[in-house]
């Protein structure tokens, strides 16, 4: 059954109200609409807990797609109660967790601007995101930190746009990931865009971003790796970098 992504209108919500529609065999549970981010785009799905109604808790392992886009699967962890089809549930996001992976998530797309190579490969995680780029260069890590860390301190607005597949189809030169694909079978798809008319950077991109970058706070580039002759993996993490 299709879910409401009320995260995809609101990167900010972290809690909701919802009704169970659906209870797989193996726990799975879907909900009418949810805040809860399901893993995709190299961003995770959330965790966090169900409150039901007589004030008891069901903790949530994962978050992730069904077969299809617009399903969404919430897994309670082992050994936690399961709802029942009908049932209120109120949702709460872990809010600490979330909020990092969207500071992570929009330093992730900060550091395409500051290495404008096509990228392979990324994953954001709450304590180290790296992107992987298709590229031979050298590149001097603390110069890629201070540069991202302008890009944080110009405090730029962080906006979506949403354009419709075919749009995005018609312009296959905004999309800068090589191997990932860009989150289409909705019909519309978010462009994310930073900066005054999108002067920064526009992506497409389904995952959640903070609303300027400013709140991204500290972060450097603690690694960059050579993985193969035209790959480097950068590993971005939060503070400041070791001396
Ligand atoms: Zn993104």
């Amino acid at each position: 059954m299709t879910t409401i992504a009320l995260y995809r209108d609101d990167f900010y919500l972290s809690t909701a109200e919802a009704v169970v529609t659906s209870v797989h065999e193996d726990g799975a549970v879907e909900l009418d609409q949810t805040c809860f981010y399901a893993a995709s785009g190299g961003q995770p799905g959330d965790t966090g807990f169900f409150e039901r109604e007589d004030g008891s808790r069901i903790q949530l392992g994962e978050t992730r797609h069904g077969a299809a886009k617009d399903i969404i699967l919430h897994r309670p962890l082992d050994g936690e109660p399961l709802p029942s089809v009908g049932e209120k549930l109120v949702l709460h996001v872990d809010w600490q967790r979330r909020y990092k992976l969207m500071r992570m998530h929009t330093a992730c797309h900060l550091l395409s601007v500051v290495c404008p190579y096509p990228i392979t490969g990324a994953a954001v995680g709450e304590d180290e995101s790296r992107v992987d780029f298709d590229m031979s260069e050298t590149i001097d890590k603390d110069q890629v930190t201070s540069d991202l860390m302008k890009l944080v301190g110009e405090n730029h607005p962080v906006t979506l746009q949403w354009i419709t597949d075919d749009e995005l189809a018609a312009n296959p030169g905004i999309v800068k990931s090589k191997n990932v694909r860009p989150p289409v079978g909705l019909g519309r798809v978010s462009l994310v865009c930073i900066g005054e008319n999108s002067d920064v950077d526009s992506q497409p991109c389904g995952g959640t971003h903070v609303s300027e970058t400013q709140e991204v706070g500290a972060i450097h580039i603690a690694k960059i790796e050579k993985k193969g002759k035209e790959n480097r993996r950068f590993r971005i993490r939060f503070g400041t970098p070791e001396t």
